[in-house]
């Protein structure tokens, strides 16, 4: 038997959320909303709050973006790339004007309707003077399109008599960076489902000693300073120091350490531990 005096009402959130929001941004403290979409600062997608959190297998809003600019890109790609092959009548009809204006018809929705949160977010960055990633790529992938489509419509305000495109590269931009994006998105999610699958192995109920009385109350009701009593074999429900008792704690959950940890009194116990 082991008693516990419990420090669960102190918060070590300098942040909280205000009231009603239900999103926060994992890359920037402080920055929370009450609706999805992406960050004000950083533009990154902001993350339900684990209270709000209901599923972790909602659809990422970015995957059918992603699925389209694949399907489009792979053969603007080939289209592209087709000259470096040998092989002359091939790589002629890849420089010819219809298959210039193919690239060009691939490309377009790639650039601007799949890239189209990233102009989003870079146009709020820049209203709003957090700079960031997004930036960046709005400008590289609309530079690209824009200098390969005049190099298609006024091919004479170049040196060259074929100046070169780079469709591709604005798609496969687009494409690697919305790629990212959601593998991203799906590590946070499986991630902070680990953590709260490893926060429900803390029990409902703690038992709180009062004199000589014992009662069973819920977990949010504990108080810094109240008494809980630990049996064998219980999981430890809060954090907590041990103020009498003697036994041997599985942290193994924390510290990956397999062999059982003695506690005495004056020893805290993490929480969620089986004793
Ligand atoms: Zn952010």
């Amino acid at each position: 038997m082991a008693c516990c005096s419990s420090h669960s009402g102190d918060s070590r959130h300098s942040e909280a959320p205000p009231p009603g929001a239900a999103w926060f941004c994992p890359m920037c403290p402080g920055v929370f909303s009450e609706h999805p979409g992406a960050c004000p600062k950083c533009g990154m997608e902001l993350e339900p709050l684990p209270a709000a959190h209901s599923s972790n297998t909602e659809r990422d809003p970015l995957l059918p973006r992603l699925v389209l600019s694949l399907v489009l890109g792979i053969p603007l790609m080939a289209l592209a790339m087709a000259h470096m092959l040998p092989g002359g009548t091939t790589a002629a009809w890849t420089q010819s004007p219809p298959a210039r204006w193919l690239q060009f018809l691939l490309a377009t929705p790639v650039v601007f309707f799949c890239g189209w949160p990233f102009f989003e977010r870079a146009a709020r960055s820049i209203s709003s003077g957090h700079l960031n990633m997004f930036t960046l790529v709005s400008i590289g992938i609309g530079a690209a399109w824009a200098f390969s489509t005049a190099a298609l419509l006024i091919p004479s305000a170049f040196p060259e008599a074929h100046p070169p495109l780079y469709f591709e590269a604005a798609a496969g931009i687009t494409a690697l960076v919305l790629l990212g994006q959601v593998l991203e998105s799906r590590a946070r999610r499986r991630t902070g489902g680990a953590i709260k699958a490893l926060m429900q192995l803390a029990p409902p109920v703690a038992r709180r000693l009062t004199g000589d009385s014992e009662e069973e109350i819920p977990i949010d009701q504990v108080r810094t300073g109240d008494l809980l009593r630990v049996r064998p074999g219980d999981s430890i429900p809060v954090d907590g120091q041990v103020k009498e008792g003697h036994s041997a704690v599985d942290e193994s959950l924390l510290s990956g350490e397999s062999l059982p940890v003695e506690k005495s009194p004056a020893r805290r116990s993490p929480q969620a531990l089986a004793i």
